[in-house]
């Protein structure tokens, strides 16, 4: 299969015909492919529409998870069932344009790269509660991960497989996709402005607060990828400093005293802080045999339940 777009949805029943028809006429002469509609626990009549869709046209797929767990698990889920060698991700509400899945195909499988971001040069949303601390959200992740994309946040993005399959999203992750996907070891990053529209039907689902939770999910990932799969690499290796550092210097001054009862009376602070050093290093070093352990026997972060699926 050349294709799969993967669309995380949430009380969207009104977006999602229109979406797929559209998706139809950009896709159905071109490339074999299939519409992955994850159903992350609507309220409304969203999953009824989507079983609805799979009748008319055998492309659209369909998962529906027992309540709404947030669009990082929707696009995990997504990448699971996905097939195509290329993973296209799209807002169900019409704001991403399918007319681009042809240039971020073609990105993927001519230009070679790993991932395709899409980049909302023009915005069609609110200043003040998006626009502006979106702008700050990039500057900040940019610098922290030292990958060069004007925005994170879109929705619309397209993946070699290898990429979808090798990395999960969870929390508020999907923000970070493109982080997450250079710590895999994929390089090859591009950028690629895509036309961006006023929502059509229904609201908004993230408010302001989707900066405080992706900041927070900023830096647990910086430290999930630094120490998180060798915590004792981490911790072990100053552990062992402190630890030789205050034997040592314990030592010496234990032998110094021996030969040389007056470098007692000036030495004695070096001596308590020789052990403390001493004690940190030990401390450290547990620390790190503890998140070793925790992280081996971590369970998955996602745990959702599903509810049906429907064509998977
Ligand atoms: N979404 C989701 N689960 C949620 C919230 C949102 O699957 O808990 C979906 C939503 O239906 C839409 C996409 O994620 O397809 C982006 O959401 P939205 O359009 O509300 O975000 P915005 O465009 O305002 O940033
Ligand atoms: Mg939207």
């Amino acid at each position: 299969m050349d294709l799969s777009i993967v669309v995380p949805l949430f009380n969207e029943e009104e977006s999602l015909p229109e979406l797929c028809a559209w998706i139809r006429r950009v896709c159905a002469h071109q490339y074999s492919y299939e519409v992955i509609l994850v159903d992350d626990g609507s309220t409304d009549d969203s999953w009824e529409v989507v079983q609805r869709l799979r009748v008319e046209d055998a492309a659209v797929k369909g998962i529906r998870f027992q309540r709404n767990y947030g669009k990082s698990a929707a696009l995990n889920e997504g990448f699971k069932a996905a097939q195509g060698d290329v993973v296209i991700t799209m807002d169900a509400d019409l704001q991403d344009s399918p007319d681009e899945i042809p240039a971020l195909y073609y990105m993927i499988m001519v230009e070679r790269y790993d991932l395709v971001s899409g980049w909302k040069k023009k915005r069609y949303d609110n200043t003040l509660t998006k626009n502006i601390p979106s702008k700050f959200f990039n500057a900040v992740t940019r610098k922290v991960s030292k990958i060069h994309l004007h925005d994170f946040n879109c929705g619309l993005k397209a993946y070699r497989k290898k990429v979808v399959k090798s990395i999960e999203v969870y929390g508020e992750m999907h923000r970070y996709i493109p982080v997450l996907a250079k710590w895999a070891g994929f390089r090859k990053i591009g950028e690629k402005v895509v036309e961006h529209r006023a929502r059509k039907y229904g609201i908004t689902k993230f408010g302001w607060e989707r900066f405080v939770n992706g900041f927070l999910d900023l830096l647990s990932i910086t430290f999930v990828g630094k120490f998180s799969k060798r915590p004792m690499h981490f911790f072990g290796l100053w552990g062992t400093l402190f630890f030789l550092v205050g034997f040592f210097s314990a030592l010496y001054l234990i032998i110094a005293k021996i030969f040389n009862d007056e470098v007692w009376v000036t030495n004695r602070p070096a001596f308590y802080l020789a052990l403390t050093s001493l004690v940190i290093g030990m401390q450290l070093f547990l620390a790190g045999f503890i998140s070793e352990l925790v992280t081996r026997n971590a369970p998955g972060r996602n745990t959702y339940l599903i509810e049906e699926k429907t064509g998977l």
